[in-house]
Protein backbone atom coordinates (compact mmCIF):
# COMPACT_ATOMS: atom_id res chain seq x y z
CA UNK A 1 0.00 0.00 0.00
CA UNK A 2 1.35 3.53 -1.00
CA UNK A 3 2.17 5.62 1.94
CA UNK A 4 1.42 9.23 0.19
CA UNK A 5 -1.79 10.67 -0.26
CA UNK A 6 -3.18 10.39 -4.42
CA UNK A 7 -5.48 13.50 -4.20
CA UNK A 8 -8.40 13.25 -6.98
CA UNK A 9 -7.35 15.82 -9.54
CA UNK A 10 -4.52 17.95 -9.25
CA UNK A 11 -3.82 20.75 -11.69
CA UNK A 12 -0.66 20.98 -13.41
CA UNK A 13 0.73 24.27 -13.46
CA UNK A 14 3.92 24.95 -15.25
CA UNK A 15 6.90 27.48 -15.41
CA UNK A 16 5.33 28.99 -18.70
CA UNK A 17 2.27 29.63 -17.05
CA UNK A 18 3.50 31.25 -14.27
CA UNK A 19 5.70 33.72 -16.04
CA UNK A 20 2.80 34.59 -18.14
CA UNK A 21 1.52 35.31 -15.40
CA UNK A 22 3.94 37.69 -13.60
CA UNK A 23 4.21 39.22 -16.55
CA UNK A 24 0.61 40.29 -17.09
CA UNK A 25 1.08 41.51 -13.45
CA UNK A 26 3.94 43.36 -14.51
CA UNK A 27 2.05 44.98 -17.20
CA UNK A 28 -0.15 47.93 -17.28
CA UNK A 29 -2.99 45.85 -17.67
CA UNK A 30 -4.32 43.18 -15.36
CA UNK A 31 -7.67 42.41 -15.97
CA UNK A 32 -9.87 41.78 -19.27
CA UNK A 33 -7.47 42.89 -22.23
CA UNK A 34 -5.58 41.47 -24.87
CA UNK A 35 -4.49 38.18 -23.02
CA UNK A 36 -8.21 37.52 -23.26
CA UNK A 37 -8.52 38.28 -26.69
CA UNK A 38 -5.60 36.27 -27.56
CA UNK A 39 -7.24 33.30 -25.95
CA UNK A 40 -10.64 33.64 -27.61
CA UNK A 41 -8.76 33.85 -30.66
CA UNK A 42 -6.30 30.53 -29.92
CA UNK A 43 -9.94 28.76 -28.75
CA UNK A 44 -11.51 29.61 -31.83
CA UNK A 45 -8.84 28.42 -33.82
CA UNK A 46 -7.92 25.56 -31.97
CA UNK A 47 -11.74 24.16 -31.93
CA UNK A 48 -12.65 25.62 -35.00
CA UNK A 49 -15.44 27.68 -32.98
CA UNK A 50 -17.42 29.76 -34.60
CA UNK A 51 -16.80 32.63 -31.97
CA UNK A 52 -15.59 32.75 -28.39
CA UNK A 53 -16.36 34.60 -25.45
CA UNK A 54 -13.96 34.37 -22.33
CA UNK A 55 -15.95 34.24 -19.23
CA UNK A 56 -15.07 33.84 -15.18
CA UNK A 57 -16.75 30.36 -15.23
CA UNK A 58 -18.90 27.85 -16.85
CA UNK A 59 -22.05 28.48 -14.65
CA UNK A 60 -21.19 32.69 -16.17
CA UNK A 61 -21.16 31.36 -19.73
CA UNK A 62 -24.15 28.77 -19.41
CA UNK A 63 -26.53 31.70 -17.37
CA UNK A 64 -24.85 34.44 -20.02
CA UNK A 65 -26.74 31.98 -22.79
CA UNK A 66 -30.33 31.42 -21.39
CA UNK A 67 -30.22 35.28 -20.78
CA UNK A 68 -29.10 36.04 -24.30
CA UNK A 69 -31.58 33.55 -26.07
CA UNK A 70 -34.07 35.80 -24.00
CA UNK A 71 -35.24 32.52 -21.82
CA UNK A 72 -37.24 33.42 -18.49
CA UNK A 73 -40.16 33.37 -16.24
CA UNK A 74 -43.01 30.91 -17.99
CA UNK A 75 -40.26 28.86 -20.23
CA UNK A 76 -39.07 25.13 -19.43
CA UNK A 77 -35.85 23.77 -20.42
CA UNK A 78 -34.71 20.27 -20.47
CA UNK A 79 -32.36 18.60 -18.80
CA UNK A 80 -30.43 15.80 -16.80
CA UNK A 81 -30.32 14.56 -13.81
CA UNK A 82 -27.03 13.63 -14.00
CA UNK A 83 -24.78 16.32 -13.57
CA UNK A 84 -23.41 19.33 -11.14
CA UNK A 85 -26.05 21.76 -9.72
CA UNK A 86 -24.61 24.48 -11.90
CA UNK A 87 -26.52 23.56 -14.99
CA UNK A 88 -29.54 23.43 -13.50
CA UNK A 89 -29.12 26.65 -11.34
CA UNK A 90 -28.67 28.73 -13.84
CA UNK A 91 -32.05 27.56 -15.01
CA UNK A 92 -33.74 28.94 -11.70
CA UNK A 93 -31.64 32.13 -12.32
CA UNK A 94 -33.33 33.59 -14.93
CA UNK A 95 -36.94 32.07 -13.86
CA UNK A 96 -37.43 29.22 -16.00
CA UNK A 97 -38.60 25.68 -14.88
CA UNK A 98 -36.11 22.90 -15.41
CA UNK A 99 -37.52 19.49 -16.59
CA UNK A 100 -35.46 16.78 -15.92
CA UNK A 101 -35.23 14.10 -18.51
CA UNK A 102 -33.55 10.32 -17.15
CA UNK A 103 -30.22 8.89 -18.65
CA UNK A 104 -28.62 6.27 -20.87
CA UNK A 105 -27.41 3.97 -18.59
CA UNK A 106 -24.64 3.01 -20.55
CA UNK A 107 -23.03 6.80 -21.16
CA UNK A 108 -25.20 8.02 -17.89
CA UNK A 109 -26.16 11.24 -20.97
CA UNK A 110 -29.44 12.15 -21.01
CA UNK A 111 -31.63 9.86 -23.06
CA UNK A 112 -32.30 11.25 -26.12
CA UNK A 113 -35.55 8.64 -26.65
CA UNK A 114 -37.28 10.45 -23.24
CA UNK A 115 -36.98 13.95 -24.79
CA UNK A 116 -40.32 14.19 -27.00
CA UNK A 117 -42.32 13.33 -24.08
CA UNK A 118 -40.88 16.19 -21.67
CA UNK A 119 -41.94 18.81 -24.43
CA UNK A 120 -44.27 21.07 -23.79
CA UNK A 121 -45.63 24.46 -25.22
CA UNK A 122 -43.41 25.87 -22.61
CA UNK A 123 -40.60 24.38 -23.60
CA UNK A 124 -37.65 26.78 -24.88
CA UNK A 125 -34.50 24.86 -25.10
CA UNK A 126 -32.74 21.67 -24.16
CA UNK A 127 -29.41 22.18 -22.11
CA UNK A 128 -27.59 18.25 -22.48
CA UNK A 129 -24.53 18.02 -20.21
CA UNK A 130 -21.53 15.82 -22.27
CA UNK A 131 -21.20 13.81 -19.51
CA UNK A 132 -17.55 12.75 -18.13
CA UNK A 133 -16.64 13.83 -21.49
CA UNK A 134 -18.52 11.45 -23.67
CA UNK A 135 -20.52 13.61 -25.81
CA UNK A 136 -24.39 13.69 -26.00
CA UNK A 137 -26.17 12.00 -29.26
CA UNK A 138 -25.59 15.41 -30.86
CA UNK A 139 -27.49 14.21 -34.09
CA UNK A 140 -30.46 12.98 -32.24
CA UNK A 141 -31.29 16.29 -30.19
CA UNK A 142 -30.53 19.05 -32.56
CA UNK A 143 -33.25 16.82 -34.71
CA UNK A 144 -35.64 17.06 -31.66
CA UNK A 145 -34.98 20.67 -31.58
CA UNK A 146 -35.54 21.43 -35.10
CA UNK A 147 -38.61 19.51 -35.48
CA UNK A 148 -39.80 21.58 -32.11
CA UNK A 149 -38.10 25.01 -32.87
CA UNK A 150 -36.02 24.62 -29.28
CA UNK A 151 -32.39 26.15 -28.65
CA UNK A 152 -29.64 23.67 -27.92
CA UNK A 153 -27.33 25.16 -24.99
CA UNK A 154 -24.50 22.58 -24.64
CA UNK A 155 -22.66 22.14 -21.07
CA UNK A 156 -19.45 21.17 -22.41
CA UNK A 157 -17.41 21.60 -18.56
CA UNK A 158 -16.33 18.29 -19.35
CA UNK A 159 -16.25 17.67 -23.57
CA UNK A 160 -13.14 19.90 -24.10
CA UNK A 161 -11.22 18.26 -26.61
CA UNK A 162 -13.76 15.51 -27.12
CA UNK A 163 -15.21 14.96 -30.83
CA UNK A 164 -18.70 13.97 -31.94
CA UNK A 165 -18.42 12.54 -35.39
CA UNK A 166 -15.10 13.95 -36.17
CA UNK A 167 -15.85 17.65 -34.84
CA UNK A 168 -14.63 18.99 -31.74
CA UNK A 169 -17.96 19.91 -29.37
CA UNK A 170 -17.88 24.14 -29.16
CA UNK A 171 -17.22 23.82 -33.60
CA UNK A 172 -21.08 24.07 -33.81
CA UNK A 173 -23.65 27.66 -33.81
CA UNK A 174 -25.04 26.92 -31.03
CA UNK A 175 -24.42 28.10 -27.40
CA UNK A 176 -21.35 25.86 -26.13
CA UNK A 177 -20.13 26.33 -22.54
CA UNK A 178 -16.64 25.02 -20.98
CA UNK A 179 -15.24 25.25 -17.64
CA UNK A 180 -11.47 26.07 -16.81
CA UNK A 181 -12.27 25.04 -12.86
CA UNK A 182 -9.39 23.74 -11.17
CA UNK A 183 -10.04 20.42 -11.47
CA UNK A 184 -11.09 20.43 -15.29
CA UNK A 185 -8.94 19.29 -18.16
CA UNK A 186 -7.85 22.74 -18.69
CA UNK A 187 -7.55 25.41 -16.02
CA UNK A 188 -7.85 28.98 -15.41
CA UNK A 189 -7.84 28.81 -11.61
CA UNK A 190 -11.66 29.77 -12.48
CA UNK A 191 -12.87 29.96 -15.72
CA UNK A 192 -15.15 29.11 -18.50
CA UNK A 193 -15.74 30.00 -22.20
CA UNK A 194 -18.98 30.35 -24.65
CA UNK A 195 -18.44 29.47 -28.10
CA UNK A 196 -21.26 29.67 -30.85
CA UNK A 197 -22.61 31.87 -33.66
CA UNK A 198 -20.78 35.47 -34.08
CA UNK A 199 -24.03 37.25 -33.95
CA UNK A 200 -25.02 35.37 -30.30
CA UNK A 201 -21.72 35.77 -29.25
CA UNK A 202 -21.24 39.64 -29.63
CA UNK A 203 -24.64 39.79 -27.56
CA UNK A 204 -23.93 37.76 -25.42
CA UNK A 205 -20.74 39.83 -24.71
CA UNK A 206 -22.89 42.60 -23.97
CA UNK A 207 -24.76 41.10 -21.86
CA UNK A 208 -22.05 39.14 -19.32
CA UNK A 209 -20.34 42.71 -18.61
CA UNK A 210 -23.11 45.15 -17.60
CA UNK A 211 -24.53 45.46 -20.35
CA UNK A 212 -22.58 48.24 -22.05
CA UNK A 213 -21.84 48.31 -25.69
CA UNK A 214 -18.28 48.75 -25.03
CA UNK A 215 -16.06 47.30 -23.05
CA UNK A 216 -13.54 48.73 -20.49
CA UNK A 217 -10.24 48.04 -22.96
CA UNK A 218 -11.61 49.69 -25.56
CA UNK A 219 -12.49 52.32 -23.66
CA UNK A 220 -9.58 52.89 -21.71
CA UNK A 221 -7.02 52.24 -24.64
CA UNK A 222 -5.86 55.16 -26.48
CA UNK A 223 -7.65 54.28 -29.79
CA UNK A 224 -10.73 54.18 -27.32
CA UNK A 225 -13.74 56.24 -25.97
CA UNK A 226 -14.96 57.47 -22.82
CA UNK A 227 -18.72 57.18 -23.96
CA UNK A 228 -20.65 54.23 -23.71
CA UNK A 229 -24.29 52.84 -23.05
CA UNK A 230 -26.18 50.36 -21.07
CA UNK A 231 -28.67 48.40 -23.05
CA UNK A 232 -29.47 45.71 -20.70
CA UNK A 233 -28.51 45.25 -16.40
CA UNK A 234 -25.87 43.39 -17.53
CA UNK A 235 -24.00 41.06 -15.35
CA UNK A 236 -19.81 41.19 -14.27
CA UNK A 237 -18.72 37.81 -15.75
CA UNK A 238 -15.24 38.97 -17.41
CA UNK A 239 -11.84 36.88 -17.50
CA UNK A 240 -9.37 38.11 -16.64
CA UNK A 241 -5.90 38.98 -18.21
CA UNK A 242 -4.08 36.85 -15.25
CA UNK A 243 -6.39 34.10 -15.75
CA UNK A 244 -6.06 34.02 -19.55
CA UNK A 245 -2.33 34.04 -19.14
CA UNK A 246 -2.70 30.91 -17.76
CA UNK A 247 -5.04 29.61 -20.17
CA UNK A 248 -3.18 30.12 -23.05
CA UNK A 249 -0.64 27.72 -21.82
CA UNK A 250 -2.83 25.46 -20.90
CA UNK A 251 -4.60 25.19 -24.13
CA UNK A 252 -0.91 25.07 -25.86
CA UNK A 253 -0.54 21.68 -23.66
CA UNK A 254 -3.81 20.29 -24.31
CA UNK A 255 -2.97 17.95 -26.63
CA UNK A 256 -0.20 16.19 -24.40
CA UNK A 257 -2.56 16.15 -21.28
CA UNK A 258 -4.89 14.65 -23.48
CA UNK A 259 -2.74 11.73 -24.60
CA UNK A 260 -1.83 11.20 -21.08
CA UNK A 261 -5.16 11.24 -19.64
CA UNK A 262 -6.29 8.19 -22.70
CA UNK A 263 -2.84 6.52 -21.53
CA UNK A 264 -3.94 6.57 -17.89
CA UNK A 265 -7.61 5.31 -18.94
CA UNK A 266 -6.44 2.62 -21.10
CA UNK A 267 -4.42 1.25 -17.95
CA UNK A 268 -7.34 1.23 -15.70
CA UNK A 269 -9.31 -0.15 -18.67
CA UNK A 270 -6.97 -3.35 -19.42
CA UNK A 271 -6.86 -3.58 -15.19
CA UNK A 272 -10.60 -3.56 -14.75
CA UNK A 273 -12.22 -5.07 -17.80
CA UNK A 274 -12.26 -8.82 -16.32
CA UNK A 275 -13.46 -7.71 -12.66
CA UNK A 276 -16.88 -8.79 -12.79
CA UNK A 277 -17.37 -6.72 -9.59
CA UNK A 278 -16.58 -3.54 -11.91
CA UNK A 279 -18.11 -1.93 -15.06
CA UNK A 280 -15.68 -0.01 -16.93
CA UNK A 281 -16.84 3.10 -18.75
CA UNK A 282 -17.72 2.60 -22.49
CA UNK A 283 -16.67 5.43 -25.53
CA UNK A 284 -18.87 4.90 -28.35
CA UNK A 285 -17.55 4.78 -32.17
CA UNK A 286 -18.84 7.78 -33.46
CA UNK A 287 -17.27 9.91 -30.54
CA UNK A 288 -13.92 11.19 -29.13
CA UNK A 289 -13.67 11.12 -25.33
CA UNK A 290 -12.31 13.80 -23.23
CA UNK A 291 -11.93 11.93 -20.49
CA UNK A 292 -12.23 14.25 -17.96
CA UNK A 293 -13.27 11.63 -15.69
CA UNK A 294 -12.73 8.02 -15.26
CA UNK A 295 -15.88 6.58 -13.77
CA UNK A 296 -16.36 3.14 -12.82
CA UNK A 297 -19.37 1.41 -11.27
CA UNK A 298 -19.52 -1.26 -8.70
CA UNK A 299 -21.82 -4.25 -9.58
CA UNK A 300 -23.07 -4.27 -6.05
CA UNK A 301 -24.25 -7.71 -6.02
CA UNK A 302 -20.99 -9.11 -6.19
CA UNK A 303 -20.00 -6.97 -3.17
CA UNK A 304 -20.79 -7.40 0.44
CA UNK A 305 -20.07 -3.15 0.78
CA UNK A 306 -21.79 -0.42 -0.56
CA UNK A 307 -20.68 2.09 -2.86
CA UNK A 308 -19.47 4.56 0.59
CA UNK A 309 -17.72 1.84 2.35
CA UNK A 310 -15.98 1.12 -0.96
CA UNK A 311 -14.71 4.79 -0.64
CA UNK A 312 -13.75 4.70 2.26
CA UNK A 313 -11.65 1.42 1.92
CA UNK A 314 -9.50 3.38 -0.82
CA UNK A 315 -9.23 6.41 1.19
CA UNK A 316 -7.81 4.05 3.81
CA UNK A 317 -5.48 2.96 0.84
CA UNK A 318 -4.60 6.94 0.46
CA UNK A 319 -6.26 7.03 -2.64
CA UNK A 320 -8.25 9.62 -3.26
CA UNK A 321 -11.48 9.57 -5.25
CA UNK A 322 -15.35 11.53 -5.61
CA UNK A 323 -18.76 11.04 -6.83
CA UNK A 324 -20.21 12.66 -9.69
CA UNK A 325 -22.72 13.26 -9.11
CA UNK A 326 -25.19 13.32 -6.35
CA UNK A 327 -28.18 13.41 -8.88
CA UNK A 328 -30.13 17.10 -8.79
CA UNK A 329 -33.30 15.43 -7.94
CA UNK A 330 -32.00 14.67 -4.86
CA UNK A 331 -31.29 17.83 -3.43
CA UNK A 332 -33.50 19.49 -1.27
CA UNK A 333 -34.09 22.56 -3.00
CA UNK A 334 -34.74 20.82 -6.32
CA UNK A 335 -36.63 17.70 -4.28
CA UNK A 336 -38.92 19.46 -2.29
CA UNK A 337 -39.68 22.31 -4.79
CA UNK A 338 -40.87 20.00 -7.35
CA UNK A 339 -41.81 17.01 -5.18
CA UNK A 340 -39.27 14.25 -7.07
CA UNK A 341 -38.97 11.03 -5.50
CA UNK A 342 -35.49 8.93 -5.89
CA UNK A 343 -37.23 7.01 -8.63
CA UNK A 344 -38.52 9.25 -10.59
CA UNK A 345 -35.17 8.87 -12.65
CA UNK A 346 -34.69 5.63 -11.86
CA UNK A 347 -31.55 5.06 -14.20
CA UNK A 348 -30.10 8.00 -13.13
CA UNK A 349 -30.59 7.12 -9.13
CA UNK A 350 -29.40 3.57 -9.21
CA UNK A 351 -26.30 4.48 -10.82
CA UNK A 352 -25.39 6.95 -8.51
CA UNK A 353 -25.24 3.73 -5.32
CA UNK A 354 -22.83 2.82 -7.92
CA UNK A 355 -20.22 5.66 -8.96
CA UNK A 356 -16.55 6.28 -8.16
CA UNK A 357 -14.59 8.77 -10.00
CA UNK A 358 -11.00 7.35 -9.84
CA UNK A 359 -7.65 10.01 -9.74
CA UNK A 360 -7.34 10.68 -13.23
CA UNK A 361 -4.78 13.78 -14.29
CA UNK A 362 -1.80 14.24 -16.73
CA UNK A 363 0.50 14.14 -14.26
CA UNK A 364 -0.25 11.37 -12.41
CA UNK A 365 2.82 8.81 -12.82
CA UNK A 366 2.47 5.35 -13.77
CA UNK A 367 3.43 3.99 -10.49
CA UNK A 368 0.54 6.15 -8.82
CA UNK A 369 -1.96 4.44 -11.74
CA UNK A 370 -0.33 0.94 -10.56
CA UNK A 371 -1.14 2.05 -6.77
CA UNK A 372 -4.85 3.06 -7.85
CA UNK A 373 -5.46 -0.44 -9.86
CA UNK A 374 -3.92 -2.36 -6.82
CA UNK A 375 -6.24 -0.45 -4.09
CA UNK A 376 -9.34 -1.29 -6.34
CA UNK A 377 -8.43 -5.00 -6.78
CA UNK A 378 -7.39 -4.88 -3.40
CA UNK A 379 -10.72 -4.13 -1.87
CA UNK A 380 -12.80 -6.02 -4.47
CA UNK A 381 -10.98 -9.46 -3.70
CA UNK A 382 -11.20 -8.75 0.39
CA UNK A 383 -15.26 -7.73 -0.34
CA UNK A 384 -16.08 -9.95 -2.82
CA UNK A 385 -18.95 -11.64 -2.18
C1 LIG B 1 -17.63 22.14 -13.26
C2 LIG B 1 -18.97 22.07 -13.87
C3 LIG B 1 -19.75 23.22 -14.09
C4 LIG B 1 -19.42 24.55 -13.52
O1 LIG B 1 -18.21 25.04 -13.93
P1 LIG B 1 -17.65 26.39 -13.26
O2 LIG B 1 -16.60 26.83 -14.21
O3 LIG B 1 -17.10 25.99 -11.92
O4 LIG B 1 -18.76 27.35 -13.15
C5 LIG B 1 -20.93 23.10 -14.81
N1 LIG B 1 -21.35 21.92 -15.25
C6 LIG B 1 -20.66 20.78 -15.02
C7 LIG B 1 -21.19 19.49 -15.57
C8 LIG B 1 -19.47 20.82 -14.30
O5 LIG B 1 -18.80 19.69 -14.04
Amino acid sequence: MRNKFIPFSPPWIGEEEINEVVDTLKSDWITTGPKVKKFEEEFCRYFNSPSALALNSCTAALHTALVTLGIGPGDEVITTPMTFCASVNVIEHVGAKPVLVDVESDTLNIDPNKIESAITNKTKAILPVHYSGHPVELDTIYDIAEKYNLYVVEDAAHAIHAKYKGRFIGSSNNPVCFSFYATKNLTTAEGGMLTGDPNFIERARIISLHGMSKDAWKRYSKEGSWYYEVVYPGFKYNMTDIQASIGLWQLNKLENFQRRRREIVNMYNSAFKDIEALRTPIERPEVEHSWHLYVLRLNLEMLRIDRNQFIEELKNRNIGTSVHFIPIHLHPYYRDKYGFKPNDFPVAYENYLKIISLPLYPRMSNEDVYDVIEAVIDVVKKYRR
